[in-house]
């Protein structure tokens, strides 16, 4: 990796180098927390976590051929050079913002409350047209899945895009010192992490922490439509860039519609060409995450052919809104993650479904004080949105449930309040033909109901 000798490393981490001094001079081949991927001459890092502690598998990593690795503690006995830290967290931030300055590849950074992964793979699935390019994987967007990320970066990549993701003030700033973004997109300000940033002031405050660290000339892509972002006049001495459904915006789309849950279609503008896409995964909130993909698109200089192109050839990826067709049901695995906001926009697509609409929904996290009335407001919706049968499970869901019943007395409501026991009645409630969507968050575990679902035989 360019630069990242052992030396340099001690260096930027303001490490203790013990070692030979050959190794020392030497440049890692990879950089890991991961102790199964340890490979010939890569650099691990052990992360102490909350079961865990990785110093344990030191021995195993140098075993296969690690040329060093960090450590948190001294070593007396090691044969093998290390650096020692204060805290491997910190140095793997240290690291990767160096890296990252070596590297000089451009940065497209994307946060928001909701739906940063979504837009990050259609960003993706975009610039992949004209740029070889590295995404995070999966949701690797916090202090150590960014780092992580970054250091998956080599010289032939022309691009990074990294998605950015907090829950306190600050982290963003720490985040963004290390990614120096040439472009920032945020998807929206919504209630999220309420208990640590207090109200939506809070959220919009945290997240544009981030224009602070904007490279110089670079520019913030913004969804208009949030009233939140849309106060927003100058980034760094330049306008943001606006999408949305306005015609004043730069970037805004119209004539949308919907394709059920095949997708959805709709008309791109940008100032100097428009064009029609089909957008292969289905919503509206779909709309906004193919604006903000055209718009950095444009910024960095595809043609409107390569965007529609890049748009059309998105892949849907497990747990969001991935559609799952079996001899029984069409399955709507949305269970990665949840909160109120991305719950309405699922259950709203479920409207177009053929069959029974089933959804089966669990508890959604990190909702502060107002938990109670936020699922309550997500029952109420579930209630009015044209569903045959709800069911729900996890403690919080009971207002869920007892708000949809009250929104709808019509509808079949079922509440367990142990997921586990659900799954033994599960297919007691279902027919053949049904379209389930199945969210709640990570916590809740739903990717085994979906497996339950997938295999039913
Ligand atoms: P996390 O905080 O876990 O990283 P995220 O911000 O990456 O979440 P996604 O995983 O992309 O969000 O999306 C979560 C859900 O929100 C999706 O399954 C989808 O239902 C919905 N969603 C996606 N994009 C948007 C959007 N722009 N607006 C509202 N809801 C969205
Ligand atoms: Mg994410």
């Amino acid at each position: 990796m360019k630069n990242l000798t052992l030396e340099n490393i001690a260096n930027v981490c303001n490490g203790i180098y013990r070692g030979d001094e050959k190794s020392r001079w030497t440049e890692v081949t990879a950089i890991t927390s991961d102790s199964r991927q340890a490979a010939p001459g890569c650099l691990f890092v052990p992360i102490v976590g909350e079961r865990v502690d990785g110093h344990s598998f030191i021995p195993n990593v140098m075993e296969a051929g690690a040329l060093a690795t960090l450590s948190q503690k001294e070593l007396p006995e090691a044969r093998f050079p290390y650096i020692q830290v204060a805290s491997s967290l910190q140095a793997v931030k240290d690291i990767a913002k160096f890296y990252l300055e070596q590297l000089k590849i451009p940065v497209v950074g994307i946060t928001g409350s909701v739906g940063k992964t979504s837009t990050k793979e259609v960003i993706a699935s975009v610039l992949k047209e004209k740029y070889h390019i590295l995404k995070t994987q999966g949701n690797f967007n916090n202090e150590l899945g960014l780092p992580l990320t970054v250091f998956r970066l080599r010289d032939y990549h022309e691009i990074a895009v990294l998605e950015m993701g907090i829950s306190d003030f600050g982290e963003m700033s720490r985040l963004a010192d290390i990614a120096r973004p040439d472009t920032c997109v945020i998807t929206n300000i919504g209630q999220c992490h309420l208990e640590f940033l207090g109200d939506r002031d809070g959220v919009l405050k945290a997240k544009t922490e981030v224009f602070r660290y904007l490279k110089e000339g670079g520019r913030a892509i913004l969804n208009g439509d949030d009233d939140k972002l849309a106060t927003i006049r100058q980034v760094q001495g330049k306008e943001p860039i606006f999408f949305g459904m306005n015609p004043a915006f730069p970037v805004y789309a119209d004539q949308i519609q919907s394709r059920g849950l095949k997708g959805m279609s709709c008309r791109i503008h940008l100032p100097e060409a428009e064009f029609a896409v089909e957008i292969p995964m289905p919503g509206q909130h779909m709309v906004y995450n193919a604006l903000a993909a055209a718009a950095v698109g444009m910024v960095h200089g595809l043609t409107p052919e390569q965007i529609r192109r890049g748009i059309e050839s998105l892949e849907p990826i497990s747990g969001r809104f991935r559609m799952i067709e079996t001899d029984h049901f069409l399955i709507v695995d949305d269970c990665y993650n949840a909160n109120p906001v991305s719950m309405k926009a699922s259950l709203d697509v479920l409207k177009d479904a053929l069959g029974r609409k089933v959804a089966i929904l669990g508890d959604m996290g990190e909702l502060g004080e107002q938990e109670k009335e936020l699922h309550a407001e997500v029952g109420d919706h579930a209630g009015r949105c044209g569903l045959d049968l709800l069911i729900c499970t996890g403690s919080l869901s009971r207002y869920m449930s007892e708000a949809a019943k009250a929104a709808n007395p019509n509808l079949e409501v079922i509440y367990e309040v142990d997921s586990k026991k659900l799954e033994r009645n599960l297919f007691s409630y279902l027919r053949d033909g049904d379209t389930i969507l199945v969210k709640a968050s990570h916590f809740m575990h739903y990717e085994r109901l979906v497996q339950r679902l997938e295999q039913y035989k």
